[in-house]
């Protein structure tokens, strides 16, 4: 367990079953005691919860708010188990509950079957569909839907007992994630929008729309502006390390999007024929698996749609595969 010592916030680290390693759950002591996000339901990351509770000398009745930057299982997974234990009031983004209530994963489950067109139209190739299928009930393991919370708007303010909580509106990586904002203490905790990896995930949101946005990469860069402006001293992300020069970290993504829209433009021009989504998505993480694209290649949609409507880019459909090319 560590700290941000200064501002008595006591940092949890609950295990995961990924790569990203465990989630940063953020116990924050004030007049009451809440806490900034959930980490999966298994024994181990819920032991792991208890066992830094117990080194920050908090009891657990003390808990008192929880707050979900959004609907994904490494963020809410044991909320209802600590719920139960601790009698706390857990806030969710409006626009996130569908994901955190019972029958989600069965809807979702239902959604991706239906939607099979639209994964093979992106060139994901069969033997992929499978490793989608499989995250529904990968995700309900690990995770249980919370019977009772306060649906949270962007912008709402919650005392926590001596000091101010704003909901800020974080859409990019979920279409509903908010940040969280300690008003006087300047610390905003950024859920998974600020992650080594950048991830626009389409299957979660697909499930309520059932339509892909690809709208949602210039959300996430409006999101940034939006920490710009807040000017937060500390940002606190979901997983890894505290970060400070909060000014270098936006710029640092910013130009990591700029990038990839060149390396799109670039590989478009050098390609002799047209390549789908997931072809483009492979070209721009050469070093990454095929089944790691599955998590990565949204960003490469995005980027393809805005070419096209900009008319940069024409596309083609060949045996229910969309190609794009260079204009
Ligand atoms: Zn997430």
């Amino acid at each position: 367990m560590s700290e941000i010592k200064e501002f008595d916030i006591h940092i949890v680290r609950c295990p995961t079953p990924w790569a990203i390693g465990p989630t940063n759950l953020y116990l924050i002591e004030r007049d009451e005691v809440c806490l900034i996000d959930v980490g999966v339901k298994t024994e181990d990351s819920i032991s792991s919860f208890f066992d830094g509770l117990k080194s920050s000398g908090i009891e657990r009745e003390k808990i008192k708010k929880i707050f979900i930057t959004h609907g994904h299982t490494d963020h809410y997974g044991f909320a209802e188990h600590l719920r139960e234990e601790t009698g706390a009031e857990v806030f969710v983004p409006e626009i996130e509950v569908p994901k955190v209530s019972d029958g989600f994963f069965e809807r979702m489950s239902k959604m991706i079957k239906e939607r099979r067109d639209f994964f093979t139209s992106m060139g994901i190739s069969e033997n992929l569909i499978p490793v989608i299928e499989f995250i529904p009930e990968h995700n309900a393991q690990l995770s249980e839907p919370l019977k009772k919370f306060t649906p949270l708007k962007w912008g709402e303010r919650i005392d926590i007992g001596g000091e101010n909580i704003i909901a800020i509106p974080l859409p990019g990586h979920t279409a509903g994630h908010a940040g969280y904002y300690l008003e006087k203490s300047k610390i905003l905790f950024t859920g998974d929008h600020i992650m080594p990896l950048l991830q626009f995930n389409p299957l979660y949101d697909m499930t309520q729309s059932g339509e892909f946005d690809f709208h949602i990469l210039k959300k996430y860069e409006s999101s940034l502006d939006e920490i710009l402006n807040i000017r937060p001293t500390i940002i606190a992300p979901g997983h890894r390390k505290i970060l400070k020069d909060v000014e270098e970290v936006i710029k640092n993504r910013k130009n990591f999007i700029e990038k990839v829209r060149a390396d799109v433009l670039e590989i478009l021009n050098s390609s002799e024929n047209p390549v789908s989504v997931f072809e483009l998505a492979k070209k721009l993480n050469p070093s990454l698996q095929e089944w790691q694209i599955l998590f990565s290649w949204t960003i490469a949609f995005c980027i393809l749609k805005e070419y096209e409507l900009k008319g940069l880019v024409f596309s083609e459909e060949r045996g229910g595969v969309r190609y794009y090319g260079k204009v």
